[in-house]
């Protein structure tokens, strides 16, 4: 039966009505209905490994457009709809976001199993089901504040199994129940499946706001994503979460190996594990456990778990690299303790120099590192870009790269650019189509044929029409979802969307429209227009990523009344950033903004994204940008600011407290950054705002300034500002949304996921 038949047939099957008789939320539900048995209806793929990407995180965004492409069947569905007078864009709008992630880390996971499948190679990832989520961003009185976030409808892609698992607790077993999301793969015809482990009866949702009592347990076990760990019940719980998912995704692992035909002790030859980052390292001594349980000696499990485990570095950002109390795992999972003092007495048998060992700290007071129990007995540490594993190797985790130089290894990220090109931006897709042919949907290498149009103008007109197209379709959204805020089209988009961290510094960027602010006032107009857009959670508990906030909402409303700058500038923060926005946003923007303090950022994959559609970046030469200006070339890209090298010789000498490291102070008295850091207690913004907050924010950039925004604040406004003045010269500036485009191919998770499997997993 053909597609559309079969959605007529559910229709009426469901509502007794035509399709033009359904209402949007009718059409979604058949069609999620649809895509389900579609997908059911794909073998899984088979290979001499199965990969298990284990994941705290997976930013997967609504799915229905993407599954319709991966299915093959979105142009079919598109015109049935269209046929009766509906469309595939106001029936996707019925779909809830999954709120299964944070930001990039979780995102690049959901990115690797779109390209898994799409590879045809078997691998599933390994997860939890959180109720409501990260949390829902809203604004009031221009702070964030939290809600949650429920996005489990009674029909939604979760499928449920009939799978259990036992998960033992110090305090008693609890079930561990198996829900699955269904992965086709986009042009191979095979499907894998996102594994969501759930407790039997989740908590209720919180009545206001995400406090909830920690202790109630299991219930809350699989409620949020990241409790506050601001206490020691919040970090108690994240610990409880981690074994859930590691212990429930361990018996998965060794009850589908046997299904396979495999004994316990080949668990090396026939299954790769991906560790991302390192939230589920437990599944290294869990794994262990377990085998020794099922009869291997102590040598031969720990032998096998090496073979089968590989790792992955998010970040060098010290705060996040996990170490647990040795007391936490105690109480949560006593079975482990003995495990983990073996695995650390082993390594510290081979490799003395306390600086690798796993138990760091006195006794009683021991600390367990996540990452050194990773690097030990994992068989692969990969970093995430260029610059990021460089860095790995010279300075974070020099001593286990003299160790094990063979493991170490680089993934650059990438993106599925059929979420964010394809789906986003089907215009501009349409137009690749036409120049370069459609081969490049399944081949983005051969995005670079662009280049040959590099002269023509009829196609670099295009590329600016779609732009403004796509610019005046987020103006519109964003009128009407929030709260009819309306962007100008005309100007120059100046977009800034990501988690909210002081490293990412969208402080630096306030400064910038401080700066624009004030040269309007006095007169100085900038050469046209400019939007600058934001979009970013703080966590919960970060104070002052609260107060960055704070600032710019202050900011939007100054200027938002003052005539005489408004008509100039825009500031808009969109609330509750997530995937939904990013796929609004990203295509129409034209300056992306990736401003990290160099060596920080691990890789970005927004900044891919972006450029693929277009934009031109403004950045840092930190993480992924490095490749993408090498890519571009100087003239398809702004960079400024000090380098990695420099700026991690500042931080080793501020750690060491010698002179003369960072000093804010320095580059606060400079006569072109004091009065924009001065502007914080300006009367007229803390009159509308927190004079707290702003002082505090005011107070820590001159005397911490732990990311050194001031340090780079003026290389960046001039870098900006020839960026705004380039746009003016509209052809010059389309060749340089063309050579992106044209250069984004090496960025698709594709080309990162065949790196993995030839390197480091070897599926097939
Ligand atoms: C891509 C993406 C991110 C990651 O952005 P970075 O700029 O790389 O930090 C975060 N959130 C969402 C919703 C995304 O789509």
């Amino acid at each position: 039966m053909d597609v559309k038949t079969r959605l007529h047939e559910i229709a009426h099957v469901r509502y007794g009505l035509e399709l033009s008789q359904c209402s949007d939320s009718q059409l979604y539900h058949a069609l999620l209905q649809l895509t389900q048995e579609l997908s059911a209806a794909r073998p899984a793929p088979e290979g001499a490994r199965k990969l298990y990407y284990f994941s705290a995180e997976f930013l997967i965004g609504k799915l229905l457009s993407n599954n319709l492409l991966a299915l093959g069947i979105f142009d079919e569905v598109s015109q049935a709809l269209t046929q009766c007078g509906k469309s595939l864009s106001a029936v996707e709008d019925m779909e809830p976001e999954p709120s299964l992630g944070n930001g990039g880390l979780g995102r690049l996971a959901a990115c690797f199993l779109d390209s898994i499948a799409a590879l045809g190679l078997p691998g599933d990832g390994v997860g939890l089901n959180y109720h409501y989520g990260l949390f829902k961003q809203e604004f009031h009185l221009s702070h964030q504040f939290e809600q949650p976030n429920p996005w489990i409808e009674d029909e939604s892609w979760l499928i449920p199994t009939g799978v259990e698992f036992e998960v033992p607790f110090a305090f008693g077993p609890v079930k561990a129940k198996l829900l699955d999301i269904a992965v086709p793969g986009a042009h191979s015809g095979v499907a894998n499946r996102l594994h969501l482990f759930d407790v039997e009866n989740p908590a209720a949702p919180p009545a206001d706001g995400i406090d909830f009592d920690k202790s109630d347990l299991p219930a809350h076990l699989t409620s949020f994503l990241y409790p506050d760990d601001s206490d020691e019940e919040g970090r108690l719980l994240r610990v409880y979460q981690q074994y859930f998912m590691v212990s429930a995704g361990a018996q998965l692992i060794l009850k589908e190996l046997a299904e396979r035909g495999y004994g316990p002790e080949a668990l090396g030859d026939h299954v790769a594990i991906q560790i991302n980052d390192t939230h589920p390292s437990m599944v290294i001594p869990e794994l262990v456990r377990l085998l020794t349980a099922r009869g291997l000696s102590m040598d031969a499990a720990v032998a096998q778990v090496s073979k089968t485990c590989a790792y992955t570095n998010h970040t060098i950002l010290a705060e996040a690299l996990e170490k647990w109390p040795l007391a936490f795992i105690e109480k949560v999972a006593p079975q482990l303790v003995p495990i983990i003092r073996e695995l650390d007495a082993r390594a510290k048998a081979a490799h003395p120099d306390p600086k690798v060992a796993i138990l760091q700290g006195e006794a009683g007071k021991e600390l367990v590192h996540m990452a050194h129990m990773d690097i030990h007995y994992g068989y692969s540490v990969n970093g995430v870009a260029a610059l990021h594993t460089d860095i790995l190797k010279s300075s974070e985790l020099r001593h286990f790269y003299d160790i094990y130089p063979a493991k170490f290894n680089n993934k650059t990220n990438g993106v599925t650019l059929r979420r964010w090109l394809e789906v986003c931006n089907p215009q501009l897709a349409a137009l690749l189509d036409e120049c370069v042919g459609p081969e490049w949907r399944r081949d983005p290498a051969r995005l670079s044929k662009l280049m040959d149009y590099y002269n023509d103008s009829a196609v670099l007109e295009k590329l600016l029409s779609i732009k403004s197209a796509n610019k005046r379709f987020a103006s519109d959204v964003f009128a009407r979802d929030q709260y009819g805020i309306r962007l100008d089209p005309e100007a120059v988009f100046d977009i800034q969307v990501k988690r909210l961290h002081e490293y990412k510094r969208q402080q630096m960027n306030a400064l910038y429209v401080i700066h624009k602010y004030l040269e309007i006032k006095a007169g100085q107009l900038p050469p046209r227009p400019i939007t600058v857009i934001f979009g970013a959670k703080a966590a919960p508990a970060y104070v002052m990523a609260k107060h960055i906030i704070h600032l710019i909402l202050c900011l939007r409303r100054l200027i938002e009344s003052d005539p005489q700058v408004r008509p100039w500038l825009h500031v808009a923060m969109v609330e509750n950033y997530n995937v939904t926005w990013a796929e609004r946003l990203i295509p129409a923007c034209d300056i992306s903004e990736q401003i990290s303090l160099a060596s920080k950022e691990a890789s970005g994959t927004g900044n891919m994204k972006f450029m693929a559609n277009g934009a031109v970046t403004l950045g840092t030469l930190d993480g992924a940008n490095v490749e993408i200006a090498e890519l571009v070339g100087p003239d398809n890209i702004y960079t400024f600011g000090a380098g990695s090298n420099y700026v991690i010789e500042l931080v080793k000498q501020r750690d060491a407290g010698l002179k003369p490291g960072y000093q804010p102070d320095v580059y606060y008295q400079r006569p072109a950054v004091k009065p924009l850091v001065d502007f914080l207690g300006d009367p007229a913004l803390v009159a509308l705002g927190d004079r707290e907050a702003l002082k505090a924010l005011w107070t820590d950039l001159i005397t911490k300034d732990w990311f050194m925004a001031l340090l780079d604040v003026e290389a960046y406004i001039a870098a900006r500002d020839r960026a705004v003045a380039d746009y003016g010269d509209r052809t010059a500036w389309a060749r340089k949304m063309l050579v992106n485009t044209a250069r984004s191919g090496y960025f698709s998770s594709d080309r990162t996921i065949a790196e993995y499997n030839r390197d480091i997993w070897r599926l097939k």
